[in-house]
């Protein structure tokens, strides 16, 4: 019996899952056994992580769920990896170490997101957690606003700054900003006296979209209540006081970080070969250089389009394809049939990003034209790619 480990139940892992079911079906049990290795029980549906600062939503599935017809699920954290001896040590309940020998090792372990010091004050979004610390400090400053009768320190209370202006940045401060103007309002305070600010050190939000494109965004925002500041790389929050490195200073009442992810670190243990940023490189089959039965996809690798040398970004919309990719050429592995599939570059351009509650924004580019979807459809359409991400439709 084949022996196919996967190390990572996230975006990567459970749509390989998804995918060796379809290729290998009847086999799985049988001839073909897969197990799946996860440091948590659950699939963290990180995407919606920011909709914790504002109201409590369960962003887990419980890995079990994605595990049907044969397939085994363990939960440990991977620690090390004998390329030789084909097995990998995972760290299981009670420090116990527990060994597992492979036929074919898929390595989805992902990123995490960067670390602030501390000592640059706010708070980053990282975690649930984090997520409602920013909570709570938001409702204490309606509360702080409340009570202060000077009308600009109220409205220096209730200015909120997000720093970082990926989807992230984005998708957090509409959703805080649709919800704040409720609080305040419910507060008896006038939603008028609130300010978002968004802060990039870019020029323009979302890389590798046209200017005008980057425009529209910025006019929606601008709709839901945000400024955003470009150009300007905040360096510190302190005493409320937003200090930028160009000089410029800003009042505000909590600065909530959005920093983006770094590869998961645990990948620069396994001595394998790796890229400048710490991905793991690999051929266009998603295979590692020197090691033919272990492969790499998602966020911890580095991927390649051959034809066009374009570079996958560290996104679901690239870690899925990748998967559906990979199954099929471990199913090609498998019945020995020589390998037709390579990786090829996702074949659109394409942002899906919300705008709070009940507003999105979708660009996709094809044929040289740019297509804009906003308000309650895009809204929709983003509603669908998250639940999409993580098989629960
Ligand atoms: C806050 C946030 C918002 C994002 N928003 C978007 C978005 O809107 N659209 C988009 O396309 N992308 C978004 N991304 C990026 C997207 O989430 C990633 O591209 C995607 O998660 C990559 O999937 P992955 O499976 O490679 O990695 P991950 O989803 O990171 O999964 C890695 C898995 O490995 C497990 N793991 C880690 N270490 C170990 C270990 N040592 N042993 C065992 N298991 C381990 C983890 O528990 C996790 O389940 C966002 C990322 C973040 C952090």
């Amino acid at each position: 019996m084949k022996h196919i480990v996967i190390l990572g139940g996230g975006f990567a892992g459970i749509n390989l899952l998804n995918g060796l079911k379809k290729e290998l079906g009847h086999l799985i049990g049988k001839e073909v056994k897969i197990t799946l290795v996860d440091k948590n029980s659950f699939h963290f549906r990180k995407v919606l992580l920011f909709k914790s600062v504002v109201e409590d939503v369960d962003l887990k599935v419980p890995l079990k769920r994605y595990c049907t017809d044969g397939m085994e699920y363990i939960k440990g954290e991977a620690i090390a990896c004998n390329h030789s001896e084909k097995e990998i040590a995972i760290k299981i309940e009670n420090e116990k170490i527990r060994t597992i020998q492979y036929d074919y090792l898929v390595l989805a372990l992902g990123s995490v997101i960067q670390e602030i010091p501390s000592t640059l004050g706010g708070t980053t979004l990282k975690s649930v957690k984090s997520a409602l610390e920013v909570r709570e400090k938001l409702l204490s400053l309606i509360q702080l606003a409340k009570a202060e009768e000077n009308r600009e320190v109220r409205r220096e209370l209730l200015r909120i700054a997000i720093v970082g202006g990926g989807i992230t940045g984005i998708e957090t401060s509409s959703e805080i900003c649709v919800w704040f103007k409720e609080e305040v309002q419910k507060a008896g305070l006038n939603p008028g006296e609130i300010e978002v600010i968004l802060f990039d050190s870019k020029e323009h939000l979302l890389q590798g979209v046209p200017v005008k494109v980057s425009e529209r965004l910025v006019y929606e925002l601008k709709k839901i209540g945000i400024k955003f500041v470009s150009k300007t790389r905040v360096k510190q929050f302190e005493n409320g006081k937003l200090l930028c490195t160009n000089g410029t200073t800003y009042t505000a009442g909590e600065c909530i970080w959005t920093p983006g992810v770094q590869v998961n670190p645990i990948i620069q243990t396994f001595h394998l070969p790796l890229s400048n940023e710490n991905q793991i490189l690999v051929t266009d089959t998603y295979c590692i250089k020197g090691h033919s039965h272990i492969y790499a996809i998602g966020d911890c690798a580095r991927i390649v389009d051959k034809k066009t040398n374009q570079v996958d970004g560290m996104t679901c919309k690239e870690a899925i394809p990748q998967a559906t990719r990979l199954s099929e050429i471990l199913k090609n592995e498998i019945y020995g049939i020589s390998n037709y599939i390579t990786h090829k570059a996702y074949p659109v351009k394409l942002y899906c990003i919300s705008l709070g509650p009940n507003n999105g924004f979708v660009w996709v580019q094809k044929w040289g034209l740019d297509f804009i979807l906003s308000g309650k459809i895009g809204a929709r359409i983003r509603e669908r790619t998250w639940d999409q991400a993580s098989l629960l439709v």
